[in-house]
């Protein structure tokens, strides 16, 4: 059940819309969150909550991350509409999203749509506000190259964690110090590209009229290849997804084998969410150089 103080939250913040809820269902999938899709009397919402203070500004920073991605026109994603807290709880309300059956271009249509969203770019990398990457915060501070806000804002942070917890030890966090040394070299210049920043699996959807739809932003200006990176991560997208990219934005020759490198900061996020056992892939990744 939604947390009648989150009904009346809801109620009061949207009004004068119609806000009584007719019917909730709960929904799966998530991994941090309850989620509910809610009907009312003329439309259907998504709702996710969680304890107040668990999270902070998780649910804020998901609206504007929505927001900005929403704005480039590009991919779908759901219309955020409010984040609030309500007494003991904290939650997020947004458009639903149905869900449909991909239709034959689907992946054509999502590889040139993310290279039309990655044409959007700024001055330098980072964000204007942080945000979250699963359940853990995310630093946006911004950087004028690429592989210091790489090292500052997203390895360094979670090898601490992951040394802090005692999953990485001293040898592999001298091979990250001479990886660090190397990165500059090994990355080639791009400009800043706004990126989703966790575009794995789980974060698209099929929308009703049969197209990608994004979910659960850690958008930022950053490095385009470390979303491909992320869509790798799992066994990867379909061939004509890369092929539809490569079309519309190609990227730098030697793109495959930077794959690896990207995917360290994904891979320390799992270290760190869902234990040390990951950290052998991030290992085996850093000792080749
Ligand atoms: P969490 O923040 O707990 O990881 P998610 O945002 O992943 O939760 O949402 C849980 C599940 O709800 C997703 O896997 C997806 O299937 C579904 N979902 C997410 N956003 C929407 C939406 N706007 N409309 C409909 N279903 C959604």
């Amino acid at each position: 059940m939604i947390p009648s103080e989150i009904q009346e939250s809801i109620a009061l913040m949207l009004f004068p819309a119609p806000f009584s809820v007719r019917r909730s269902t709960p929904l799966s999938g998530g991994c941090i969150n309850q989620a509910y899709r809610v009907d009312t009397e003329d439309n259907s919402y998504f709702i996710k909550f969680n304890h107040a203070g668990l999270y902070p500004g998780m649910f804020e920073a998901e609206v504007r991350g929505l927001e900005v991605l929403e704005k480039t026109n590009t991919l779908r994603v759901p219309r955020p509409i409010l984040a609030s807290t309500a007494g003991r709880y904290t939650y997020i309300i947004m458009e639903f999203i149905g869900t449909g059956k991909s239709h034959s271009s689907f992946w054509e249509d999502f590889g040139m749509k993310l290279a039309r969203l990655h044409r959007n770019t700024a001055s330098s990398y980072g964000l204007d506000h942080d945000n979250y990457i699963g359940s853990l915060p995310q630093s946006n501070r911004f950087h004028d190259s690429w592989t210091d806000f790489f090292i500052t804002e997203r390895l360094e942070p979670q090898l601490k964690q992951a040394a802090d917890s005692g999953a990485a030890g001293a040898p592999l966090l001298r091979q990250f110090e001479k990886l660090y040394r190397l990165l500059p070299s090994l990355i080639p210049q791009e400009p800043p590209a706004l990126i989703h920043g966790d575009l794995w699996n789980g974060n698209y959807m099929t929308a009703p009229d049969g197209s990608a739809c994004l979910i659960d932003p850690a958008v930022h200006y950053g490095h385009r290849e470390a979303d491909l990176a992320m869509s790798l991560l799992f066994g990867g997208f379909s061939e004509s997804f890369y092929d539809a990219y490569q079309g519309a934005y190609p990227l730098e020759s030697g793109w495959k084998e930077r794959m690896d490198i990207h995917k360290l900061y994904p891979l320390l996020v799992h270290v760190n969410l869902f234990g040390g056992g990951y950290i052998r892939f991030v290992a085996s990744i850093v000792s080749t150089f």
